[in-house]
């Protein structure tokens, strides 16, 4: 059987008169008695068939029997229509049926197959062939087909390979939490699932591969926070012979390719900042640039007014809300200090000065500070009359980090964040080590392969403790409207150094030889100089097209608690299977 001359998209008015055969589904149908109509759906578009009960009785009965959903082809006569429909593409002409075939009736759809469904989230999970068959879930996914599409193009042009990397690993402790998956053939050991193909890629450079990528899925088993999944998809790459600078020139090269000809954006040349000027301006390493409101430090202005909290506090700095002093009543300042008090954000109080219109000043504080001092500080954090300063004081760490929460709050409330303006900027020079101060050892703030700038090598060599923890990496990350959209850096690929961070990182000589012995054994056959980088692959789709969230982006996510409920996995297994795993609960003696 031929199922179409034509796909539900195509047909113009310079088809008028053409005979011709479409295949689809049924939006919707309406009867007026001696006309039906029916919207009949594809992946391409929507064209609309009418049945004429003056032409063919049996055929408009038969017609009428179609529900929403219904599979069908029909075979007509494609005419101009009176009533045309500016809105789609189709629009100027219907087809005259002549002949219908069912070709598979359908239940009917638990939830509205239209541009806004009623349907809830689980509902639409469980049905997911149904929920993409929506315009707006279907085009998500075409979208992420293109941009998987030109991402090849451009790394392929520029001379990278394609190569893939094994799913069934081995775990390690450093990163997140692997997923482990029992292995038959050797009772009581496992495999990992990849959170990143990281030692491959290194491993692949020392192969001689000069330029490597993939487009991949790595799986983490964490604690899912909204709009994280188990398992997500990087653009995962790597590059011989290269600087810092290489790599960021060809990640920025390929990230312009992408807006360029997925959404028809010509961003400016990136700009750069480092992590400390980050921190420092934004309170976050992955500033968001859509707005200013840059945080300014008023520690020196803030002391020996016999304030107490500010003498004390290690910093205090503050924020311009523009033009928000009217706006913010004294009860909405206190819900917003509750709000800053929350534990998510941890500060213990905030302070206010609203530098009013008519140019006196309101504050918290006014005991403490005069309106002439709150006049300077105003002047040096750069606020105008008509502006709310917010200030927060205490650890300058935290207080950083907070205020930087505060920004983005602020930000929201003001309407500062367009989702179709992009800010994107490399965050460079990242720390090489964090310290945890529960565990008591350094973890690497990006991961165990990463390279000290080169003029660290030396302390990093010291061992002196405190020394550590101000060494930076040849580390970078591609921020982009306030999310990380991409994150490398250079690698060691020299065995001893490799050998010295594992020792700063907590493994003893054997751990480290169990677990990375193979890419310490490689290092010593000629590894070149190397670096790369890793795209998340969906949260860049979701954020060129605006989108908060990643999952419909995704044919088959899983929802929050990680389960995919159109499958409903994770499952049991069979007591057989297990058997077989030996991985039976044994019963107690
Ligand atoms: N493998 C790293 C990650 O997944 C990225 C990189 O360093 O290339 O974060």
């Amino acid at each position: 059987m031929h199922y179409r001359t034509h796909h539900c998209g195509e047909l113009r008015l310079a088809d008028a008169g053409k005979e011709v055969k479409l295949s689809g589904w049924v939006q919707i149908s309406r009867d007026f008695g001696g006309l039906t109509f029916v919207d009949l759906r594809d992946r391409y578009g929507i064209t609309q068939l009418v049945f004429n009960m003056d032409d063919n009785e049996a055929l408009c009965e038969q017609a009428r029997g179609l529900g929403r959903e219904f599979v069908i082809s029909v075979e007509g006569i494609v005419r101009e229509r009176s009533n045309k429909n500016p809105n789609r593409d189709t629009g100027d002409v219907e087809i005259d049926v002549r002949v219908l075939s069912i070709l598979n009736a359908s239940e009917v759809p638990p939830f509205t197959i239209e541009e806004e469904s009623d349907g809830g989230d689980d509902l639409r999970m469980k049905y997911r062939y149904l929920d993409m068959r929506r315009d707006p879930v279907k085009e998500k996914i075409l979208f992420r087909s293109q941009l998987a599409f030109e991402t090849r193009r451009y790394l392929i042009d520029q001379a990278f390979v394609e190569v893939e990397t094994p799913v069934l690993i081995k775990s390690t402790p450093e990163g997140a939490r692997d997923f482990v998956v029992p292995s038959r053939m050797n009772q009581g050991q496992f495999y990992a699932l990849p959170q990143s193909p990281q030692t491959f890629k290194q491993i692949l450079m020392i192969a001689g591969f000069d330029r490597y990528f993939q487009i991949v899925k790595c799986f983490r088993d964490e604690d899912l926070r909204a709009d994280r999944q188990p398992e997500f998809t990087q653009i995962d790459c790597e590059m011989s012979f290269v600087s810092r600078e290489d790599v960021l020139q060809t990640f920025e090269g390929l990230t312009k390719h992408l807006f360029q000809k997925l959404i028809g954006i010509e961003l400016p040349a990136f700009p750069r900042m480092s992590y400390d000027e980050a921190i420092h301006h934004y309170g976050s390493d992955k500033p968001d640039l859509r707005f200013g409101m840059m945080i300014r430090d008023l520690s020196s202005m803030a002391r020996g007014h016999g304030f107490n909290v500010f003498d004390q506090a290690e910093i205090v700095a503050g924020i311009v809300a523009a033009g928000q002093a009217a706006a913010y009543s004294n009860k909405d300042i206190n819900k917003l200090t509750d709000w800053v008090k929350r534990p998510q954000i941890g500060a213990k109080g905030l302070v206010y000065v609203k530098y009013n219109e008519d140019q006196t000043f309101k504050s918290s504080i006014g005991k403490f500070y005069d309106d002439a001092v709150l006049k300077s500080w105003c002047e040096a954090i750069g606020a105008v009359p008509g502006d709310l300063v917010l200030v927060l004081s205490g650890e300058k760490d935290k207080t950083l980090k907070q205020l930087g929460e505060l920004r983005l709050e602020m930000g929201r409330r003001m309407e500062l964040m367009d989702p179709n303006d992009f800010k994107p900027l490399w965050v460079l020079d990242f720390p090489l080590l964090e310290w945890d101060e529960e565990a008591e050892r350094f973890h690497a703030m990006h991961h165990p392969f990463t390279a000290p700038k080169e003029h660290d090598i030396d302390r990093m060599l010291s061992g002196d403790h405190e020394t550590m923890k101000s060494l930076r990496a040849d580390a970078y990350d591609l921020v982009l409207n306030g999310a990380e959209i991409a994150g490398g850096s250079i690698r060691i690929h020299d065995r001893s150094l490799q050998e010295k961070n594992f020792d700063l990182l907590g493994f003893t000589p054997e751990e480290a030889r169990e677990q990375f012995g193979f890419l310490m054994g490689a290092f010593e056959y000629g590894a070149p100089p190397h670096g790369g980088i890793a795209f998340g692959f969906d949260r860049l789709c979701a954020l060129m097209k605006g989108s908060q969230s990643i999952r419909d982006f995704i044919a088959f996510p899983k929802n929050n608690t990680g389960r995919d409920v159109m499958i409903d996995a994770p499952a049991m297994v069979s007591k057989e299977q297990l058997d077989e795993l030996g991985l039976a609960l044994k019963k107690a003696d």
